[in-house]
């Protein structure tokens, strides 16, 4: 048997007494084995950051901007290397891997960017007579050391969104990757290691689920970073409410097609677009549409156009470049999802097309005349699968977007420039794409959620100041 991945411990290579395999999610095949941390070597890992906290908060921001920059440089560098790993790992089509490879270079870069720009603010006092000659200087400086986990779905944009936050404002952080997902931050480990960054600022540790109780709990990390599901995210919140906890949850992301959205290129494109970012990691994405509210007038056309693209889509293995659609993440999600879609079946709606399973692929699915409190429509979904809709105008499209226990991004197709800022007002989200669907996002853009979708914001700069706390500095006698 081959030696165990290891994992990076204080920012070196290291093995314990246990490994866990990850297998590729297509075919079940063996991708590696990797070394799992032995609970003395969690400890070791959290006294580094803790220990290492004040000096790292100091070093010149240069020196933070240099080594951020240069790990975004290896990224790209080694690119090819690492979308492969990345499908190997998730079963995500080779084209998005790369596409994948290329915003976590891209998050990095922001990370260098704005390590040199964050600052801080001046406000005057003097605008009363107290404050006559006071001026006060306010400075963001770190929580404290982060501990970052991280879902499965992007196995390394979302590991760079809580590791170049973090390192860009001087915040040691310690990463856990997803179980079935941690190669692809265990080599972004590679790359930290060669960027000379303080011993004990970083670490990667696959920890297994069930030892992670102690970590979370852990005085010395006073902020938890968490991006996955719902559960999970809100029983952290619970279990630590005086910590700083940021989460990036799930979502059933809509759209609404309105009805100025007519002519049949609107139409073909709108399709299109629906289509592609309903299924293009099968559906595993927090903001994969899901729900399509689609006027009245067009509602027909929209649906034809939708399946004709869905079934244009190629299904299969993910490591072939003409592949759309690959595996979920294993059989038991799969599975889920089509019984999902049964139960939705039962409750009186029509599959106008897929719904068919192979092992942990499904084949694209479009639904239609599905009840409001059928799972496919009012949970996550998290697989391949198109809910249509008809609504009368934009009323009751918003009004439907909105009846949702979550809110993370929505979309709305329309040229109407007051029904888009209708929408930035009263959508119930934290991001409101115009003339696109709700899975756009830009690494530097704010992003999360609100409602049952989160607390807090990614996106490079809003992470740097959830990471961090304002200071005021008051200085006297000016
Ligand atoms: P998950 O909640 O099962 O796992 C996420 C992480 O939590 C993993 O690293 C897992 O090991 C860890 N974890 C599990 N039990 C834990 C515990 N008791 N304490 C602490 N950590 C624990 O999620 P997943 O299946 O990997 O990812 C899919 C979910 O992530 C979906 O709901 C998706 O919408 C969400 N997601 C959200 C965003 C966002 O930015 N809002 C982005 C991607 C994915």
């Amino acid at each position: 048997m081959s030696e165990p991945t290891p994992f990076w411990l204080a920012g070196k290579p290291a093995t314990g007494s246990a490994t866990t395999t990850v297998r590729h999610p297509f075919d079940g095949a063996e991708v590696a084995v990797v070394a799992q941390p032995d609970p003395d070597q969690v400890e070791t890992a959290v006294a580094a950051a803790a220990a290492v906290a004040p000096a790292f908060a100091a070093l010149p921001a240069h020196v933070r901007a240099g080594a951020l920059a240069g790990v975004s440089k290896e990224i790209a560098r080694r690119g090819d290397e690492l979308a492969r790993l990345i499908t190997a790992e998730s079963g995500k089509p080779l084209t998005w891997s790369r596409a994948e490879v290329a915003r976590a270079s891209s998050t990095f870069r922001w990370g260098a960017e704005e390590a040199r720009r964050f600052a801080g603010e001046l406000t005057r006092l003097d605008t009363d007579p107290p404050g006559e000659g006071r001026l006060a200087l306010t400075r963001r400086f770190p929580r404290g050391p982060v501990l970052g986990i991280t879902p499965f779905n992007f196995p390394l944009n979302l590991v760079a969104h809580k590791v170049a936050p973090a390192l860009a404002v001087g915040a040691p952080i310690i990463v856990k990757p997803a179980p079935r997902t941690p190669l692809s931050a265990l080599f972004l480990g590679d790359l930290l290691a060669d960027a000379g960054l303080p011993e004990g600022s970083w670490s990667v540790l696959p920890i297994p689920n069930d030892r992670l109780g102690p970590l979370v709990a852990d005085p010395r990390l006073p902020v938890v970073s968490f991006t996955g599901s719902g559960p999970v995210g809100w029983s952290i919140r619970d279990t630590v409410p005086r910590k700083h906890v940021v989460l990036e949850l799930g979502g059933n992301a809509a759209v609404l097609v309105a009805a100025d959205y007519a002519t049949p290129a609107d139409l073909a494109r709108a399709a299109g677009r629906i289509a592609l970012f309903a299924n293009y990691q099968a559906g595993q994405s927090c903001i994969a549409v899901q729900r399509v509210y689609a006027d009245r007038t067009i509602v027909d056309e929209l649906l034809a156009e939708i399946v004709a693209a869905v079934r244009a889509l190629h299904d299969g293995d993910p490591a072939d470049p003409a592949t759309d659609v690959g595996p979920l993440i294993d059989v038991a999600a799969a599975e889920r999802v089509e019984a999902w879609i049964t139960e939705a079946v039962e409750a009186g709606a029509t599959l106008v097309c897929g719904g068919t399973r192979h092992g942990t692929s499904l084949s694209p699915a479009v639904l239609t005349g599905v009840p409001p409190t059928a799972k496919v429509v009012s949970e996550e979904v998290f697989g391949p699968v198109i809910v249509v809709a008809a609504v009368d105008g934009v009323d009751e499209g918003f009004a439907r977007i909105n009846d949702s226990a979550y809110g993370l991004q929505a979309g709305v197709f329309t040229h109407d420039l007051a029904t888009a800022f209708r929408a930035h007002r009263e959508l119930q989200v934290g991001g409101v794409v115009i003339g696109d669907v709700p899975s756009y996002r830009a690494d530097q853009m704010p992003y999360g959620g609100t409602k049952g979708s989160g607390i807090g914001r990614e996106g490079v700069r809003s992470a740097m100041t959830d990471l961090t706390e304002d200071r005021v500095l008051v200085l006297t006698g000016l």
